[in-house]
């Protein structure tokens, strides 16, 4: 391992900040032996705050319709091939009491932007959970909104919102995403959010189509000042039905390597063992956890809507009940030494 990736790794951790060509050096500093030292020191640096508890995250998928293009992602308005659906309130509601049987404290409520659920009826929504499940948080999902209307949900009950940047690099943004669509709203939502008061998680994907070094050394730059309580990187996967479908997947590497530089970056912050980490290595999100994860998002939606929720090929466990897929993490999670706990998994900052 040189010693110029060695220093760079010593600097991040302890100091928790560097320059953007020093961030540049580091994610193509990779070796299999700095992932080693830097997974260790990530491991360490998470058991120190978080012990070895991994959090879960009842994620509801709770409509696939979109009005957006994004190019990546399977349930693009233009993908034709896309079987679509949308759940109702009480199938949703029964999606919860599902999860808090099973010993979920947190549901997250994830979908396309489906012109449906408009401010009044997703409040109502958010305040039916809120009121039958006092002792769980809401995390919302639906992507970018007005201020007024991240406000009212808030108010609502919803607590935390997971709204990935994509990417921090406007050209890249601008080539992954249809001109109708903006950087400066991406990043304005963000603000918003924060203000606002919820714990808010950004995040994006590894190896997406024309990610470089310094793309994603302005990623973790962002993050870095940005400060999320939330944090969601996962390989991106290409899907056969979009326009992105013939480039290559991110890889279970860089994902864990930079898994490992966000632990050390911010030692607080909640970062998920994502279903893509899953879906590209049978053991993904074990790897992950080892990498300094300390969240696991299993699915809470009915069998029978889960393969139509295909942001890409291959989704694992879209033909298990909630229950299996609780009990299979739950194993997973053992046969490293990690064990999942059922409370809310606030974020822990001091
Ligand atoms: N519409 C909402 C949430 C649904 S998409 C929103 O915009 O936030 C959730 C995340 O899935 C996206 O932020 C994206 O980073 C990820 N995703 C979409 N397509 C993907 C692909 N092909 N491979 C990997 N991740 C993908």
């Amino acid at each position: 391992m040189s010693r110029d990736i060695t220093a760079l790794i010593d600097k991040l951790e302890l100091q928790h900040t560097l320059s953007l060509e020093e961030y540049a050096a580091l994610v193509q500093g990779r070796t299999p032996d700095a992932m080693r030292d830097i997974a260790a020191r990530a491991q360490h640096i998470r058991r120190d705050v978080y012990g070895t508890a991994v959090y879960v995250r009842g994620l509801i998928e709770f409509t696939n319709l979109c009005k957006n293009n994004c190019l990546y992602c399977g349930i693009r308005r233009s993908n034709h091939h896309c079987d679509r659906y949308r759940l109702t309130t009480d199938e949703i509601l029964a999606c919860c009491a599902s999860g808090y049987e099973l010993g979920f404290r947190t549901f997250v409520l994830q979908g396309g932007e489906d012109g449906y659920w408009s401010d009044e009826i997703l409040c109502r929504l958010v305040m039916q959970i809120r009121t039958l499940y006092p002792d769980c948080a809401i995390t919302l999902s639906v992507g970018e909104r007005s201020r007024e209307s991240y406000q009212r949900l808030y108010e609502a009950g919803a607590s935390r919102y997971l709204l990935r940047h994509e990417t921090a690099d406007k050209a890249h943004y601008e080539k992954l995403h249809p001109a109708e669509m903006s950087f400066d709203n991406r990043m304005r939502c963000l603000q918003d959010l924060k203000e606002i008061g919820y714990q808010v998680g950004c995040g994006f994907m590894v190896g997406s189509p024309w990610q470089t070094p310094e793309t994603l050394a302005e990623d973790l730059k962002f993050i870095e000042e940005f400060s999320p309580d939330m944090c969601g990187i996962g390989p991106f996967i290409p899907h056969k039905d979009t326009p992105l479908g013939d480039h290559p997947a991110g890889t279970l590497d860089e994902t864990l390597w930079l898994l490992s530089i966000i632990r050390l970056m911010l030692p607080h912050v909640l970062l998920p063992a994502t279903t893509a980490l899953g879906t590209i290595h049978p053991k993904g999100r074990e790897m992950g956890i080892l990498a300094g994860a300390n969240v696991v998002m299993p699915n809470l939606s009915p069998v029978s809507v889960r393969k139509k929720y295909e942001l890409y090929d291959n989704k694992i466990c879209t033909g298990d009940e909630a229950a299996e897929c609780r009990a299979c993490l739950a194993g997973r999670m053992k046969s490293i030494g990690y064990e999942l706990t059922t409370d809310r998994g606030d974020v822990r900052r001091n």
